[in-house]
C-alpha cells in the first residue's frame, strides 16, 4: 500500500473535492479608485491577451515534487498541476503545448500575476480570505490539509508535540508559515525560498520538523523515506488557480476547464497519476 494510499484512508490526508468543484472567488469587483463613480476600470481580459499570444504563459512550482518538479537533467517541469495547466492551454487554444512554464515560489506568485510576468497561477496555492483581496480563484481543483514531516524515530508525533524553541521549517509567503505560528506558537519558525532549500535544511539537522501541505510531504517522502508525515492535518488547504481581479471570463473558461475534466474522466487519470490512487469521489 502506497502511504499516500495509507493516509488518506486514514482519514489523515487530503480527500477530494473534485466532484462538485466548491465554488471560491471568482469575485467581479473593478475597482474605481476613490469609490467614486466614474467610468469602471477596464476588465481585465487576459484570456485574450493568450489568444492573441496563441500561449498561456503560467506560473508553477518548481520544485515540489508531484505538483511542479524540474528534472535538473532533462530540463522538464512535470506534475499535477502542470497537468491542469496543459488542460487549460488546450481548451483555450487546441493545444496543450501552447504553454511557457515560469518558476514562482510562493513569495514571488502574487507579485508575479500583479506585474503581468504570468497570466494564471497553478502552484499548490490555498484559497484564502486574505489572497482573495489581491486575485480571483478558480473553483477547488485538489483538497489538501497541513501537517509536518519529521525525520523517522522523531519525538514528535504530532503538532502537540511542538515544545517551545522546537525549530518548524517553512516557506516564505506560505500559509504553512502563518498557521503553524497560530497554531503553535512556542515554536521557532525558520522560513526558506523554497520547498527544496526547507528539506534540505531539514535533512541538515536545521530544524525538527517542516511544515506544509500533506500532499507536498508526501512528495518529499517519496524523495526521501528516511522522513515520515506524522500526526492528523490541522488546516484545510483548497487549491486554486489564481487570477487577476476582475478576470471573469478568465476564471469561467478555467472552472468550464476543471469540470469538464472531471466529467470526463481526465481529472482522475491525472490525480492518479501523481498521487498514486483514484480521488475519493
Ligand atoms: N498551500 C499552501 C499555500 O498556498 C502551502 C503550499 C505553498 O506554499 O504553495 O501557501
Amino acid at each position: 500500500m502506497s502511504f499516500w494510499k495509507k493516509f488518506t484512508q486514514a482519514g489523515l490526508a487530503l480527500s477530494l473535492v473534485a466532484v462538485g468543484l466548491v465554488g471560491c472567488g471568482g469575485g467581479k469587483e473593478t475597482s474605481s479608485a476613490g469609490g467614486e463613480s466614474k467610468a469602471p476600470a477596464a476588465a481585465v481580459k487576459t484570456l485574450d491577451e493568450i489568444k492573441k499570444r496563441d500561449k498561456f504563459v503560467v506560473g508553477v512550482k518548481y520544485d515540489t515534487n508531484l505538483f511542479g518538479l524540474k528534472d535538473p537533467g532533462t530540463g522538464k517541469v512535470e506534475g499535477f498541476d502542470i497537468d491542469i495547466s496543459k488542460a487549460i492551454a488546450k481548451k483555450i487554444l487546441g493545444d496543450e503545448n501552447k504553454i511557457e512554464l515560469k518558476e514562482v515560489t510562493s513569495k514571488t506568485r502574487i507579485p508575479m500575476l500583479k506585474n503581468g510576468d504570468i497570466d494564471a497561477i497553478v502552484a499548490t496555492m490555498t484559497i484564502t480570505e486574505a489572497r482573495k483581496k489581491e486575485v480571483d480563484f478558480s473553483d477547488v481543483y485538489f483538497k489538501a490539509g497541513q501537517s509536518l514531516l519529521v525525520k523517522k524515530g522523531s519525538p514528535i508525533k504530532s503538532i502537540a508535540d511542538i515544545k517551545p524553541g522546537t525549530k518548524v521549517l517553512g516557506v516564505k509567503g506560505s500559509t504553512s508559515v502563518k498557521n503553524i505560528r497560530e497554531k503553535a506558537p512556542n515554536a521557532s519558525v525558520l522560513e526558506f525560498e523554497n520547498y527544496s532549500e526547507a528539506f534540505s535544511a531539514l535533512k541538515a539537522g536545521q530544524g525538527e520538523a517542516l511544515t506544509t501541505d500533506n500532499a507536498i510531504l508526501y512528495g518529499m517522502m517519496k524523495q526521501d523515506p528516511n522522513y515520515e508525515m506524522v500526526g492528523n492535518n490541522f488546516t484545510d488547504e483548497p487549491y486554486g488557480i489564481a487570477v487577476r481581479k476582475g478576470d471573469t471570463d478568465f476564471v469561467k473558461t478555467v472552472n468550464d476547464t476543471l469540470k469538464e475534466l472531471k466529467d470526463s474522466g481526465e481529472y482522475a487519470k491525472i490525480y492518479e497519476k501523481w498521487l498514486g490512487e483514484k480521488p475519493k469521489e
